[in-house]
């Protein structure tokens, strides 16, 4: 396995590689979550690529690019074990000029960014969508795995895709989850341990929800109002009801319902996201 802090590195071995190319696009501080998506891309595809890059222009001021988790060293052993034939994980130097206020971005329409994490983090999928054209562009790859515990992030690359005709294939994985149903995230590194108790009420706030729907429940106030009893304790962001293939809000749920949860816990203020297709 090669680990590639550079451009000009990455683009001469790309030019070497045989066969298909899997990208796994990742922030590091890997953990299953990410590793499924990696065992996936290598079962796939003949080369691997798992970039491993904290990107700034993705972050909001107020938000945890400083303290996000790095530890290239244990990701890189993950990846080894894994069968990757390289990691890429450039310094910020490498990808972006000094002034990131002249850079070329892409910016997916209102429409799909004005909503839910897009909302909340003005620019985020801006800084998303642009990182990951770079990626397309540098890794020529034929395959890209994303998780489908980041929903809009997906259906928003999906779209840009779709939009500007890059030639390659977009593949969604299963969320990963702990054994009592905590989404896996970097981000869980964050909580205490207190957190880490009151952080279970969002998937458990979704497996019940979907647990309702089950039993002919559809009215979203009936399904909400059970969510935000179970969540009590958390400041929750937004929850809402969209369909999976317009990722349009939806008034009541149905079999194409993904319910979106973003809530932080008290403690450590940690902000996570999880959601749950019905
Ligand atoms: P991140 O490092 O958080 O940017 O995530 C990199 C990729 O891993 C994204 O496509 C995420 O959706 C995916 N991912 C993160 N957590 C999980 C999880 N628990 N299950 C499945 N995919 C995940």
């Amino acid at each position: 396995m090669k680990i590639i802090d550079n451009i000009k590195e990455l683009k001469n071995e790309i030019k070497n590689l045989k066969g298909s190319i899997g990208l796994v696009p990742t922030m590091g501080a890997l953990h299953n979550g990410h590793k499924s998506l990696i065992d996936r891309a290598v079962n796939e595809n003949d080369n691997v690529v798992v970039s491993i890059f904290v990107n700034p222009i993705q972050f909001g001021i107020n938000e945890d690019l400083d303290k996000y988790p790095r530890q290239l060293n244990l990701d890189c052993e993950l990846c080894q074990k894994a069968g990757v034939k390289i990691v890429f994980a450039p310094k910020v130097s490498e990808m972006y000029d000094d002034d990131k206020n002249n850079l070329t971005l892409i910016c997916p329409p209102y429409s799909v960014v004005d909503k839910l994490c897009g909302k909340s983090r003005p620019g985020h999928f801006d800084g998303v969508c642009s990182v990951v054209a770079k990626l397309f562009n540098l890794t020529k790859a034929n395959r890209a795995y994303f998780g489908q515990k980041d929903a809009q992030q997906l259906f928003i690359i999906q779209k840009m895709v779709k939009d500007l005709n890059f030639d390659i294939e977009i593949i969604p994985c299963p969320i990963v989850r702990e054994a009592d149903n905590l989404a896996l995230s970097s981000r869980n590194k964050y909580l205490s341990e207190n957190d880490r108790k009151l952080a279970l009420t969002i998937s458990q706030s979704l497996f019940n929800a979907k647990k309702m729907f089950q039993e002919g429940i559809k009215q979203k106030r009936a399904i909400i109002d059970a969510c935000l009893k179970l969540m009590e304790q958390l400041d929750v962001e937004y929850i809402e009801f969209v369909d999976k293939n317009t990722f349009e809000f939806q008034d009541e749920a149905n079999e194409n319902t993904i319910i979106l949860i973003a809530a932080r816990v008290p403690e450590t203020n940690t902000r996570l996201i999880d959601n749950i297709n019905l």
